[in-house]
């Protein structure tokens, strides 16, 4: 059995995306800046594709700019504001992704300043009206956490920030399609989406920008997506894209959220185990367990051995022997954070997936706990 609980890395191409992509690689293949029929019809597949992603969350058509990712989403969002304001302080929080984070910390040698917010045990920001300034130029505060799943309140961060004039942006890779997004209700003026996480192909990204948000391009070329982000548009990629948008219905939603509540008690029955992130503000497909006394690396490799793919922290810091910075942000010990484990569901996950799963984690954790050293 091969079991697939890593989607919040990336995920698997719906077949309705790849069957909606598939004519323009080669039957409507124009570039959509060129004025001949060929590029017309690709133009065309472009902005129907832009008001489809901008109908999904309450946005104008001429709101949204597509990129390549949601690292480059992130990055225009952030530099382009900094570098038409010069200088300045930037709100950020510790749980980020690192394509917010090393962003912010880039700007810092620049000579910007920035506060990373603390974050509570469960992942929600804390003081963030006491850590505005009267300089502050940006807010940069994600929707849903790509490692615990905790999803912030935007809406009231949003609030705040347009009262007092400050650029509100919102990392939305993870949140885009599980929950509701309303640019206007959650007083959003820059939100990044990505493709490859939502069954999307790889490759493809999308920022909103509030219309009268002035950005400061990053990438420098010919006249494409508004004049802010140069670069011939991947057609296929697009339309991909927004057909990924269309696909994630509420039954399969609830589905998995049944699922993602099974694993979690079917995992937290297992002695000496703990749920990282909230119960209740959590994204549908998220489950991150830590496991005491035993390596999460090593309790990866032998589910990977029976087929079980999942993660230990986000994809980017398993390079790396360094704790997760967002299980540090909640306040886990290090030799507890070392423990941990993020499933990640998917609407192709089956009930026979995590009853397999279930049962394998609490047989290799057994086993490695009896080999284990540091236990008790
Ligand atoms: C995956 C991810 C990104 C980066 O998106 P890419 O398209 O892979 O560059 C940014 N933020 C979050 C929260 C993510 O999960």
């Amino acid at each position: 059995m091969r079991v697939y609980l890593d989607n919040a890395a990336t995920t698997k191409v719906d077949d309705e995306v790849i069957k909606a992509m598939n004519p323009y690689f080669n039957k409507i293949y124009g570039n959509a800046s060129s004025l001949h029929s060929f590029g017309n019809e690709a133009k065309n597949a472009l902005e129907n594709s832009r008001r489809i992603i901008a109908e999904k969350i309450n946005a104008d058509t001429s709101e949204i700019i597509f990129v390549a990712s949601g690292t480059e989403a992130d990055n225009l969002a952030i530099l382009g504001t900094a570098f038409l304001k010069e200088k300045g302080h930037i709100l950020t929080t510790k749980i980020e992704h690192p394509a917010v984070l090393e962003t912010c910390k880039e700007l810092e040698k620049r000579g910007f300043q920035v506060t990373y917010l603390d974050v509570d045990k469960e992942g929600f920001i804390k003081n963030f009206e006491d850590n505005l300034r009267k300089d502050t130029i940006l807010v940069s505060v994600m929707h849903a956490n790509n490692e615990i799943g905790t999803i912030q309140n935007i809406e009231r961060i949003g609030k705040i920030c347009r009262e007092k004039n400050i650029v509100f942006h919102s990392d939305c890779v993870q949140s885009f399609t599980k929950e509701s997004i309303d640019v206007k209700k959650m007083n959003l003026d820059l939100a990044s989406f990505s493709s490859h996480k939502i069954h999307g192909p790889k490759g493809v990204a999308a920022l909103y920008i509030r219309k009268g948000i002035k950005l400061k391009r990053i990438i420098y070329g010919g006249h494409h997506e508004l004049n802010i982000r140069p670069g011939t548009e991947n057609i296929p990629g697009i339309v991909g894209f927004a057909k990924a948008s269309q696909l994630l219905n509420k039954n399969e939603i609830e589905r998995t959220t049944k699922l993602r509540n099974k694993l979690i008690d079917g995992l937290l029955k297992i002695p000496d185990t703990k749920l990282n992130g909230s119960r209740e503000r959590r994204l549908c497909n998220n489950v991150n367990v830590s496991f005491k006394y035993v390596e999460g690396e090593s309790l990866l490799l032998y589910l990977d051995e029976k087929g079980i793919a999942v993660s230990t922290g986000s994809a980017c810091s398993s390079q790396t022997l360094e704790p997760s910075h967002v299980l540090l942000a909640i306040g886990l010990p290090h030799e507890i954070a070392h423990g941990t484990i993020r499933f990640s569901l998917s609407k192709y996950t089956t009930e026979k997936e995590i009853d397999y799963t279930i049962k394998s984690v609490k047989e290799v954790v057994e086993k490695l706990r009896k080999i284990s050293p540091i236990r008790r």
